[in-house]
Protein backbone atom coordinates (compact mmCIF):
# COMPACT_ATOMS: atom_id res chain seq x y z
CA UNK A 1 0.00 0.00 0.00
CA UNK A 2 3.04 2.51 1.16
CA UNK A 3 6.35 2.25 -0.03
CA UNK A 4 9.04 4.48 -0.07
CA UNK A 5 12.70 3.95 -0.72
CA UNK A 6 15.76 6.28 0.67
CA UNK A 7 13.13 9.09 0.99
CA UNK A 8 14.88 12.31 1.77
CA UNK A 9 13.40 15.79 2.81
CA UNK A 10 15.02 19.48 3.79
CA UNK A 11 12.85 22.08 4.99
CA UNK A 12 14.67 25.06 3.22
CA UNK A 13 14.19 28.51 4.98
CA UNK A 14 15.47 32.02 3.47
CA UNK A 15 19.74 30.63 2.93
CA UNK A 16 18.76 27.75 5.92
CA UNK A 17 18.62 24.00 4.56
CA UNK A 18 16.99 21.25 7.65
CA UNK A 19 17.75 18.35 6.62
CA UNK A 20 15.01 16.70 8.71
CA UNK A 21 13.95 13.14 6.72
CA UNK A 22 17.72 11.74 5.94
CA UNK A 23 16.81 8.27 4.26
CA UNK A 24 13.47 6.66 5.50
CA UNK A 25 12.82 3.46 3.82
CA UNK A 26 8.99 1.64 4.75
CA UNK A 27 7.20 -0.65 3.12
CA UNK A 28 3.13 -1.01 4.88
CA UNK A 29 1.12 -3.19 3.61
CA UNK A 30 -2.52 -3.14 3.01
CA UNK A 31 -4.79 -3.42 6.02
CA UNK A 32 -1.65 -2.71 8.94
CA UNK A 33 -2.12 -1.12 11.53
CA UNK A 34 1.40 1.01 12.43
CA UNK A 35 2.80 3.27 14.32
CA UNK A 36 5.42 6.12 14.17
CA UNK A 37 7.30 7.18 17.15
CA UNK A 38 9.85 9.80 17.99
CA UNK A 39 10.87 12.56 19.89
CA UNK A 40 9.45 15.82 19.52
CA UNK A 41 11.40 17.09 16.15
CA UNK A 42 12.35 13.65 14.76
CA UNK A 43 10.60 14.16 11.52
CA UNK A 44 7.49 12.28 12.65
CA UNK A 45 4.72 14.69 11.38
CA UNK A 46 7.07 15.57 8.23
CA UNK A 47 6.87 11.89 7.13
CA UNK A 48 3.11 11.84 7.31
CA UNK A 49 2.73 14.50 5.23
CA UNK A 50 4.96 12.86 2.59
CA UNK A 51 2.60 10.02 2.89
CA UNK A 52 -0.50 11.85 3.01
CA UNK A 53 0.76 14.16 -0.59
CA UNK A 54 0.77 17.12 1.94
CA UNK A 55 4.18 18.16 1.27
CA UNK A 56 6.87 17.03 -1.60
CA UNK A 57 10.18 15.14 -0.70
CA UNK A 58 13.28 15.78 -2.38
CA UNK A 59 14.75 12.46 -3.29
CA UNK A 60 13.87 9.14 -2.88
CA UNK A 61 10.95 7.28 -3.98
CA UNK A 62 7.24 7.20 -2.93
CA UNK A 63 4.59 4.37 -4.13
CA UNK A 64 1.25 4.78 -3.07
CA UNK A 65 -1.16 1.81 -4.51
CA UNK A 66 1.02 1.26 -6.82
CA UNK A 67 1.27 4.75 -8.46
CA UNK A 68 4.77 6.61 -7.58
CA UNK A 69 3.60 10.21 -6.17
CA UNK A 70 6.35 12.54 -7.50
CA UNK A 71 6.06 16.25 -8.32
CA UNK A 72 2.67 15.58 -8.91
CA UNK A 73 0.58 19.08 -9.43
CA UNK A 74 -1.98 20.57 -6.56
CA UNK A 75 -4.88 19.49 -8.05
CA UNK A 76 -3.82 16.08 -8.65
CA UNK A 77 -2.85 15.38 -4.84
CA UNK A 78 -5.80 16.70 -3.91
CA UNK A 79 -7.90 14.12 -6.27
CA UNK A 80 -5.30 11.47 -4.75
CA UNK A 81 -5.47 12.24 -1.52
CA UNK A 82 -9.66 12.37 -1.74
CA UNK A 83 -9.62 9.26 -3.09
CA UNK A 84 -7.30 7.87 -1.25
CA UNK A 85 -6.69 9.37 2.11
CA UNK A 86 -8.05 10.08 5.24
CA UNK A 87 -6.66 12.19 7.70
CA UNK A 88 -6.60 12.47 11.61
CA UNK A 89 -4.84 15.30 13.62
CA UNK A 90 -4.29 15.81 17.19
CA UNK A 91 -6.70 19.41 17.31
CA UNK A 92 -9.36 17.54 15.35
CA UNK A 93 -9.47 20.01 12.50
CA UNK A 94 -13.33 20.47 13.08
CA UNK A 95 -14.96 23.50 11.47
CA UNK A 96 -16.17 25.45 14.50
CA UNK A 97 -19.45 27.03 13.07
CA UNK A 98 -20.48 23.76 11.24
CA UNK A 99 -22.60 20.96 13.11
CA UNK A 100 -21.25 17.36 13.99
CA UNK A 101 -23.07 16.19 10.80
CA UNK A 102 -21.87 18.91 8.37
CA UNK A 103 -18.45 18.64 9.33
CA UNK A 104 -18.90 14.89 8.80
CA UNK A 105 -20.17 15.58 5.59
CA UNK A 106 -17.30 18.27 4.17
CA UNK A 107 -15.04 15.76 2.13
CA UNK A 108 -18.52 15.21 0.16
CA UNK A 109 -19.20 18.79 -0.18
CA UNK A 110 -15.45 19.10 -2.35
CA UNK A 111 -16.92 15.64 -4.41
CA UNK A 112 -19.67 17.44 -5.38
CA UNK A 113 -22.01 15.36 -3.32
CA UNK A 114 -25.53 17.09 -3.10
CA UNK A 115 -26.24 18.84 0.32
CA UNK A 116 -29.06 15.70 0.78
CA UNK A 117 -27.20 12.95 -0.07
CA UNK A 118 -24.25 14.23 1.70
CA UNK A 119 -25.86 14.89 4.89
CA UNK A 120 -27.99 11.62 4.65
CA UNK A 121 -24.89 9.95 4.29
CA UNK A 122 -22.97 11.92 7.14
CA UNK A 123 -25.92 10.21 9.27
CA UNK A 124 -24.81 7.17 9.20
CA UNK A 125 -21.43 7.42 9.71
CA UNK A 126 -22.11 9.78 12.85
CA UNK A 127 -24.15 6.54 13.75
CA UNK A 128 -20.97 4.20 13.48
CA UNK A 129 -19.14 6.40 15.42
CA UNK A 130 -21.82 6.42 18.14
CA UNK A 131 -23.11 9.82 17.31
CA UNK A 132 -26.02 9.79 15.28
CA UNK A 133 -27.74 11.62 18.57
CA UNK A 134 -25.12 14.17 18.85
CA UNK A 135 -25.73 15.23 15.08
CA UNK A 136 -27.09 18.62 15.72
CA UNK A 137 -24.38 20.04 18.13
CA UNK A 138 -21.32 22.50 17.15
CA UNK A 139 -17.73 21.09 18.11
CA UNK A 140 -17.89 23.23 20.75
CA UNK A 141 -20.18 21.33 22.48
CA UNK A 142 -18.52 18.24 22.30
CA UNK A 143 -15.94 17.13 24.23
CA UNK A 144 -12.22 15.86 23.45
CA UNK A 145 -13.03 12.47 22.56
CA UNK A 146 -16.30 12.75 20.50
CA UNK A 147 -14.77 15.46 18.90
CA UNK A 148 -11.98 13.06 17.72
CA UNK A 149 -15.04 10.33 16.80
CA UNK A 150 -16.55 12.90 14.79
CA UNK A 151 -13.34 13.64 12.82
CA UNK A 152 -12.63 9.82 12.33
CA UNK A 153 -15.86 9.72 10.89
CA UNK A 154 -15.37 12.48 8.37
CA UNK A 155 -11.82 11.09 7.66
CA UNK A 156 -13.89 7.62 6.99
CA UNK A 157 -16.62 9.16 4.60
CA UNK A 158 -14.89 9.31 1.31
CA UNK A 159 -13.74 5.53 1.53
CA UNK A 160 -10.09 6.00 2.01
CA UNK A 161 -7.48 3.00 1.76
CA UNK A 162 -5.66 4.67 4.23
CA UNK A 163 -6.03 6.36 7.29
CA UNK A 164 -3.19 8.99 8.59
CA UNK A 165 -3.58 9.98 12.23
CA UNK A 166 -1.15 12.33 13.64
CA UNK A 167 -1.28 12.35 17.52
CA UNK A 168 -4.94 11.14 17.37
CA UNK A 169 -5.00 10.99 20.96
CA UNK A 170 -2.69 13.60 22.00
CA UNK A 171 -5.65 15.53 23.16
CA UNK A 172 -7.16 13.52 25.10
CA UNK A 173 -7.20 11.39 28.87
CA UNK A 174 -6.04 7.85 29.01
CA UNK A 175 -9.47 6.34 28.89
CA UNK A 176 -10.98 8.25 26.00
CA UNK A 177 -7.38 7.43 23.90
CA UNK A 178 -8.08 3.64 24.86
CA UNK A 179 -12.36 4.12 22.97
CA UNK A 180 -10.11 6.15 20.22
CA UNK A 181 -7.96 3.40 19.78
CA UNK A 182 -10.59 0.93 20.20
CA UNK A 183 -12.64 2.59 16.86
CA UNK A 184 -9.49 2.40 14.73
CA UNK A 185 -8.75 -0.75 15.74
CA UNK A 186 -12.55 -1.91 14.40
CA UNK A 187 -11.52 0.40 11.29
CA UNK A 188 -8.74 -1.54 10.91
CA UNK A 189 -10.21 -4.49 11.19
CA UNK A 190 -12.12 -4.09 7.79
CA UNK A 191 -9.72 -3.25 5.93
CA UNK A 192 -8.11 0.00 6.03
CA UNK A 193 -4.34 0.52 6.23
CA UNK A 194 -3.64 2.50 9.11
CA UNK A 195 -0.73 4.99 10.37
CA UNK A 196 -0.56 6.37 13.98
CA UNK A 197 2.02 8.72 14.59
CA UNK A 198 1.93 8.75 18.38
CA UNK A 199 5.03 9.21 21.79
CA UNK A 200 2.70 7.22 23.91
CA UNK A 201 3.90 3.54 24.80
CA UNK A 202 0.36 2.05 25.43
CA UNK A 203 -0.77 3.58 22.06
CA UNK A 204 2.06 1.89 20.19
CA UNK A 205 2.04 -1.43 21.60
CA UNK A 206 -1.77 -1.50 20.01
CA UNK A 207 -0.45 -1.57 16.31
CA UNK A 208 0.92 -4.18 14.97
CA UNK A 209 4.31 -2.56 14.55
CA UNK A 210 5.73 0.50 15.66
CA UNK A 211 8.63 2.68 13.69
CA UNK A 212 11.12 4.69 15.49
CA UNK A 213 12.52 7.87 14.17
CA UNK A 214 15.33 9.22 15.36
CA UNK A 215 17.04 12.23 13.91
CA UNK A 216 15.39 12.16 10.61
CA UNK A 217 16.01 8.15 10.20
CA UNK A 218 14.69 4.72 10.92
CA UNK A 219 16.05 3.71 14.60
CA UNK A 220 14.50 0.81 15.12
CA UNK A 221 11.05 -1.59 14.48
CA UNK A 222 9.30 -3.22 17.35
CA UNK A 223 6.41 -5.83 16.49
CA UNK A 224 3.73 -6.65 18.87
CA UNK A 225 2.25 -10.04 18.40
CA UNK A 226 -0.49 -8.82 20.16
CA UNK A 227 -2.37 -5.44 22.32
CA UNK A 228 -0.22 -4.83 25.07
CA UNK A 229 2.53 -6.98 24.52
CA UNK A 230 5.92 -6.91 22.66
CA UNK A 231 7.52 -9.69 21.66
CA UNK A 232 10.42 -8.87 19.42
CA UNK A 233 12.82 -5.60 18.57
CA UNK A 234 15.98 -5.45 16.44
P1 LIG B 1 7.80 15.71 14.87
O1 LIG B 1 6.43 15.59 14.28
O2 LIG B 1 8.51 14.41 15.00
O3 LIG B 1 7.80 16.45 16.17
P2 LIG B 1 8.33 17.42 12.60
O4 LIG B 1 8.29 16.56 11.42
O5 LIG B 1 7.14 18.28 12.86
O6 LIG B 1 8.71 16.57 13.88
O7 LIG B 1 9.57 18.40 12.49
C1 LIG B 1 10.89 17.95 12.21
C2 LIG B 1 11.80 19.15 12.14
O8 LIG B 1 11.45 19.95 11.01
C3 LIG B 1 11.71 20.09 13.34
O9 LIG B 1 13.00 20.58 13.61
C4 LIG B 1 10.80 21.19 12.86
O10 LIG B 1 11.09 22.39 13.51
C5 LIG B 1 11.13 21.27 11.39
N1 LIG B 1 9.98 21.71 10.56
C6 LIG B 1 8.76 21.10 10.51
N2 LIG B 1 7.97 21.71 9.63
C7 LIG B 1 8.70 22.72 9.09
C8 LIG B 1 8.43 23.72 8.09
N3 LIG B 1 7.25 23.78 7.46
N4 LIG B 1 9.43 24.59 7.78
C9 LIG B 1 10.63 24.50 8.39
N5 LIG B 1 10.94 23.60 9.33
C10 LIG B 1 9.99 22.71 9.69
MG1 LIG C 1 4.56 16.17 14.95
Amino acid sequence: MISIKNLHKSYVTGNNSLHVLKGISLEVEEGEMVSIMGASGSGKSTLLNVLGILDNYDSGEYHLNGMLIKDINETKAAQLRNRTIGFIFQSFNLISFKNAMENVALPLYYQGVNRRKRNQIAMEYLDRVGLKDWWTHLPSELSGGQKQRIAIARSLISKPKVILADEPTGALDSVTSMEVMDLLQEINNEGITILIVTHEHDIALRTQRSIKLKDGIIENITYHQSPYKAVASF
